[in-house]
């Protein structure tokens, strides 16, 4: 309801409740009302923080069973790339914090050497956000389970590109079970709601710490990706 129509009402309660008791007046009041927020779109007050206290609580798979801590992500709010991992491994576990170990340290100084930081321009999340026991893979299910919380985060996040790291959440966003050296090397698109967002894919930054092999084709992903922006 808009504030006018407030004030109609007010006024209108105004004079009724005056005819009512002491004869016809309208009074010189002021009404100060705001406009409700607007219901459109349904999650319209949806925020990166409200999905936060979510997942930290969460108990929708088996996952939470395990976990010390939840793992939300972290980064700026509009960001220019959204990073997408496959889930926390031990370190991020207990620090609450996506990509915080070794893989991490890599993934940061990779995205440095194309102007890119969790602290200004990026956004880091992951497929799942509670770690898999013994650093599984996560199960189909729990990649389902949890893929709403990643969908509201990319739908609020309105990132302009998405890049994604290993074969476990590529072959989960892009609903393939091609292999990662087949998806890497170009961009696709991902459709979010009414959303396209050009994404593309690369190896896992633990991937690249266990096989100097993949340095050289991650490279080349991180350059086709900063020749975009
Ligand atoms: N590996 C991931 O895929 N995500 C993290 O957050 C950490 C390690
Ligand atoms: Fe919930 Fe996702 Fe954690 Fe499963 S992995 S408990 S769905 S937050």
């Amino acid at each position: 309801m808009t504030k006018e129509d407030k004030q109609k009402i007010a006024v209108f309660l105004d004079i009724a409740s005056e005819r009512l008791s002491s004869g016809y007046h309208i009074g010189e009041k002021e009404y100060l009302f705001t406009d409700d927020e607007s219901k459109e779109g349904g999650d319209s007050a949806d925020t990166i923080e409200q999905i936060a206290q979510e997942v930290r609580i969460c108990r929708n798979c088996q996952l939470w069973e395990k976990r010390t801590n939840a793992v939300p992500g972290e980064g700026v709010l509009q960001p220019l790339v959204l990073v997408i991992g496959e889930g926390p491994g031990e370190d991020e576990d207990r620090q609450g914090r996506p990509f915080v170990g070794r893989a991490g340290q890599l993934l940061d100084k990779m995205l440095d050497a194309i102007g890119l930081s969790r602290k200004t321009n990026c956004f880091i999340a992951n497929v799942v956000k509670c770690r898999p026991p013994f650093n599984r893979d996560p199960y189909p299910e729990e990649t389902a389970s949890c893929a709403h919380y990643l969908h509201r985060q990319i739908a609020l996040l309105k990132p302009k590109f998405i890049l994604v790291v290993g074969r476990v959440a590529a072959q989960s966003l892009l609903k393939t079970t091609e292999s990662i050296g087949k998806i890497r090397g170009k961009f696709t698109e991902l459709e979010i709601g009414d959303m396209k967002i050009p994404l593309i894919a690369t190896y896992h930054p633990a991937a690249l710490l266990r096989n100097e092999e993949y340095k050289r084709p991650a490279w080349e992903d991180l350059k086709l990706l900063h020749s975009k922006f």
